[in-house]
């Protein structure tokens, strides 16, 4: 068998010219009869590791999968390379009785090579019976850190594969995954029991990925910055990871009122929908799809242009996997993680209800992302040090820490002090303790162990209190430090670190980036700045030369709150302009030249600096029926329907079509006016408007002294508002 030429094998199968990778080395570890771990990217062509082999040995292979919507395909890949059908098969929930007992048949007939299955069918007992009287040539486990809790995708039926093989019957055991920490590939080896197999390791090093972490100061500011760098991303596609489905309406919402082409994707909408979305996405009818981690699984699109990260993912390993689907091509890939330390404690607190042992796990595993996120290390080699890969350029050129580094400083004698802690504690806790021991800080748990009795208690006291995280991650990084992930964490010392101790040298470090804990949300009116009398006052002049220029009314042209603002945003051009509230495209157009050139010039006389951020139109949260509402004027469905068909009276949608139509949004309700009123009626009020000192409706309804219902009256001021000030 191994004297085979697997070269014309695989040209024969599957018509490539060569193996990728180490696809050869695995696939000849098999046929010897070997178990084999392997570890390769997205992408590196894991599933070759195991059909070619299933098709040159004696027996049927069953491949475990958690994908059961991507078996079919695979199956049918196979199928087609060969004239029979049977060749391949997989054995699923989504099976009719009468398709189970075609590929029972197949298989016992000997003519099935490849039977993917999921892993819950494996352990029932009657798969089980059944099998026994097959002849099994391997099993192969696909995306194998399943089986792992310290992994991002933890099922816990994975775990039970073992207890089902050993009863099926012995044949060598090949685990696959794309990604796995060494505490993950130990898990791995040890739940699937093929301790002491062959490895076999990709490099995770993706030289293509650029990687940069963001301060998330509100969501505004984020919003902004997320649609400022669409913008100067114009066409390219990309994909926005939240958490949770409500941020991913929200954010899809936003993006598609700044004209963004935009999907939200997430596992609460209909499948029609989401194979829809992702579609667009291939056929680039959308640009960008914002979306819960449910996307993206089995989703091979090579010129993924950016991934960017609005919360702090749980896990690196999921980080990993999310950025890796950037750049597929080896072309640009952006990556870009919002980090605020509000957003890791929200993710802690959803721990609380769990298991205690699982959220030791899951907090240690957030503590990772922390690290990453506020180290000013190099994220390549923070990332590949995760993955028990050394990157040994000192500088990646494709980092944000890399292309802006900080000041290195002298960490010699902090080093020192770190490692004689970890000595005078025996190696025998985590990173945590550590630091309080060394601070000085008698918590509870340290003076349980009696620990702030010894001399080494407090020995960093005089140094910068924030010098010690940076200092240990640094020296886990350089190896003179590891974490006993097996263990809890707990932090021992190396023989490097050893030597360290008893022969210091310069270590040069860099201070961690300052994330502040709290980061208030900055109000959208303009934060902190205050209103610019002087300014307020002109502008309303301004108003009312115009208005009676114009012969209309002044709230027309801008109500006082547009006015406020602009005399705290100091707007310049038509595109500011329309960012202050309640100043649409058509008003900003209609009436903003002269207040864009009064605002300039008081701005240039006073020497006054505007406030330089980006301003972007805000879909308010509450105002997703908002925008349900505006796309239903626009296709012009009757109001009563669209009440109805939103869940609320009457009297409310008005409410928020007048919400609408004052903040700035034009919307013509003249079909329905239309039908309801004669043309007479609806001049009449009309006119009263263009007339009136106010807009104020009791007003309106004296004066028609009872011509006129309030509702009449309503309807009509939405059309004259939406035509005149908008
Ligand atoms: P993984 O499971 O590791 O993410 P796949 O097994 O899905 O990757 O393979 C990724 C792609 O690489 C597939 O399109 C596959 O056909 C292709 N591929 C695999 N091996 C080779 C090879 N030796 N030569 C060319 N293409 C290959
Ligand atoms: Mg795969
Ligand atoms: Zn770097």
């Amino acid at each position: 068998m191994t004297q085979v030429n697997l070269t014309e094998k695989l040209k024969h199968y599957f018509g490539f010219d060569k193996f990728k990778g180490a696809q050869e080395a695995i696939i000849r570890n098999l046929l010897e009869g070997n178990d084999a771990f392997v570890l390769m990217p997205t992408g590196g062509g894991k599933s070759l590791c195991y059909q070619l082999p299933s098709l040159l040995m004696e027996g049927t292979a069953i491949v475990v999968s958690p994908l059961i919507a991507l078996m079919k395909n695979q199956v049918d890949v196979i199928n087609g390379m060969s004239e029979d059908d049977g060749v391949a098969h997989y054995l699923n929930s989504t099976l009719k009785k009468s398709e189970i007992d075609q590929t029972k048949k197949d298989i016992l007939s000997g003519k099935t090579k490849l039977l993917y299955v999921a892993p819950e069918s494996l352990n029932k007992e009657e798969s089980i019976e059944f099998f026994q009287s097959v002849n099994i040539s391997f099993y192969a486990i696909d995306e194998a850190h399943c089986i792992s809790e310290w992994g991002h995708d933890f099922r816990p039926e994975y775990r039970k594969m073992r207890q089902a093989i050993e009863q099926i019957g012995k044949a060598p055991i090949i685990a696959l995954t794309a990604t796995a920490t060494d505490k993950v590939r130990t898990d791995i080896v040890k739940s699937l029991g093929i301790d002491g197999c062959s490895e076999f390791k990709s490099s995770f090093n993706r030289p293509n990925l650029y990687y940069e972490v963001r301060p998330k100061k509100s969501e505004d500011d984020t919003n902004r910055q997320i649609i400022k760098f669409i913008k100067q991303n114009a066409g390219k596609s990309g994909i926005i990871y939240c958490l949770s489905r409500k941020k991913v309406e929200e954010l899809a919402a936003v993006l598609m009122a700044n004209d963004i082409k935009a999907s939200p994707y997430h596992a609460g909408l209909d499948s029609e929908t989401r194979s829809k979305t992702q579609d667009d996405f291939l056929m680039e009818e959308i640009d960008v799809i914002v979306a819960t981690i449910a996307f993206g699984m089995g989703i091979d699109k090579p010129d993924v242009r950016f991934v960017i990260h609005y919360d702090i993912p749980k896990s690196l390993e999921g980080y990993y996997q999310e950025t890796g689907r950037a750049g597929r091509d080896g072309e640009e890939g952006v990556c870009i993680v919002f980090y605020s330390r509000n957003d890791l404690k929200k993710l802690e607190k959803f721990m609380e209800g769990k298991p205690v042992a699982e959220q030791d796990i899951g907090r240690q595993l957030l503590q990772e992302t922390e690290a990453y996120a506020e180290s000013s290390v190099c994220r390549r080699k923070l990332l590949l040090h995760y993955f028990g890969e050394e990157y040994q350029k000192c500088n990646c050129e494709m980092c944000d820490n890399c292309l802006h580094p900080k000041t290195k400083i002298e960490g010699e004698q902090a080093l020192l002090i770190v490692l004689k802690a970890v000595k005078a504690l025996k190696e025998n806790f985590r990173q945590e303790y550590v630091v309080n021991f060394i601070k000085g800080r008698g918590t509870d748990d340290i003076k349980d162990h009696k620990h702030d009795l010894l001399e080494e208690f407090g020995l960093g006291e005089d140094e910068n209190p924030k010098i010690w995280n940076p200092v240990i991650r640094q020296a886990l990084l350089e190896g003179l430090l590891k974490k006993d992930v097996e263990n809890y964490g707990l932090i021992k010392l190396t023989a490097a670190g050893k030597r360290f101790i008893k022969n210091p040298s310069s270590f040069m470090i860099v201070m961690d980036t300052d994330f502040k804990a709290d980061e208030e949300e900055e109000e959208m009116s303009g934060g902190t700045s205050v209103l610019d009398p002087e300014l307020f006052a002109m502008l309303k002049d301004l108003r009312k030369k115009m208005a009676h220029k114009q012969e209309i009314p002044p709230y027309v042209i801008f109500q006082d709150p547009s006015l406020e603002q602009m005399a705290v945003m100091y707007p310049i051009n038509e595109q500011e302009l329309q960012n202050i509230q309640g100043v649409g495209a058509g008003k900003a157009k209609r009436y903003g030249a002269e207040f864009c050139k009064l605002i300039k010039q008081y701005c240039e006389e006073k020497g006054i600096e505007r406030p330089e951020e980006l301003r972007v139109r805000t879909v308010a949260k509450k105002s997703m029926q908002k925008v349900k509402i505006i796309q239903g004027i626009d296709r012009k469905l009757p109001l009563d329907d669209l009440a109805i068909a939103e869940g609320l009276e009457f009297d409310d949608l008005l409410s928020k079509i007048e919400e609408i139509v004052n903040s700035g949004t034009k919307l013509n309700i003249d079909y329905f006016l239309e039908d309801i009123y004669d043309e007479d009626k609806i001049n009449e009020i009309y006119d009263y408007f263009m007339d009136s000192e106010t807009d104020d409706l009791d007003t309106a309804v004296d004066f028609f002294d009872g011509d006129y219902s309030e509702e009449d009256i309503r309807l009509v001021r939405v059309k004259f508002l939406s035509e005149m000030a908008n």
